[in-house]
């Protein structure tokens, strides 16, 4: 994979991005999202953060190979703090993290979403936490995609600002309100293997020594989700 030739999952975020956005992809290893956006001239400008000096060391280098100094500028820095008011950042990508990880690095710098139209995000693992911090921030959900990868699942969620208050059901929190819609096989693929997972810790939960009551009944309340959605 590189800017010219990127993954599927990474395509599928780049997909989300507005044409002529301002753009901030916080965790840019290599930085081929930012470039491949400029490449296909689908972006005015864009930071490409890196926390890791390594792969900060690879965006500055991608940058300047493919001539791109002039649209993207690599910074090394924790998160939001990327990002300048200066750059008039629009739009945030964050891919390729945990949930938590991506929930971490919105909550840790609120001011910095002032004025951000959207947010692109895909999270590896930890989706709930995520939607669940984007309802109590009123980023309302606008899109979702799931996509298979090397074996993977992965999830792109989209969402934007709402002046209006609104609230998810539980469903929506776990599944995705789109991904829910779409019923998609992807989606039956990804709940199917996750409720084989889950079957078996809730099996061992039962065959230990003191078995953990509470965590059980949870645990149960899960598998009951997942089975009635998949009915
Ligand atoms: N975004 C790329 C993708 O989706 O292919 C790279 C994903 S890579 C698995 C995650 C990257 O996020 C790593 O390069 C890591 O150093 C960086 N990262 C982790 N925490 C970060 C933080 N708080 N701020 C900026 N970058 C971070």
């Amino acid at each position: 994979m590189d800017a010219q030739n990127l993954s599927h999952r990474l395509k599928t975020v780049a997909k989300f991005v507005p044409q002529g956005a301002r753009v901030a992809d916080i965790g840019s290893d290599h930085g081929y999202l930012p470039a491949a956006l400029a490449l296909q001239k689908q972006i005015e400008y864009a930071v490409a953060g890196e926390v890791v000096k390594g792969p900060y060391e690879n965006a500055v280098h991608e940058i300047q190979k493919l001539n791109l100094a002039n649209v993207i500028q690599a910074r090394l820095a924790d998160g939001l703090e990327a990002i300048d008011d200066s750059d008039r950042i629009d739009t945030i990508t964050i891919a390729g993290m945990g949930g938590a990880l991506i929930t971490q690095i919105l909550e840790a710098h609120p001011e910095k979403l002032n004025g951000i139209k959207r947010l692109v995000l895909q999270p590896n693992i930890g989706e709930p936490r995520l939607r669940t911090w984007l309802m109590n921030h009123q980023f309302q959900i606008m899109a979702e995609k799931m996509v298979a990868e090397d074996g993977h699942i992965y999830e792109v969620i989209v969402a934007e600002p709402s002046i209006v208050p609104f609230r998810y059901s539980k469903y929506e929190l776990t599944f995705g309100p789109f991904l829910l819609e779409q019923h998609s096989p992807v989606f039956i693929e990804k709940w199917q293997g996750e409720l084989q997972r889950q079957k078996t810790v809730l099996q061992q939960m039962n065959q230990a020594s003191k078995p953990p009551v509470a965590k059980i009944k949870q645990q149960e309340e899960y598998l009951g989700l997942i089975k009635e959605v998949l009915s």
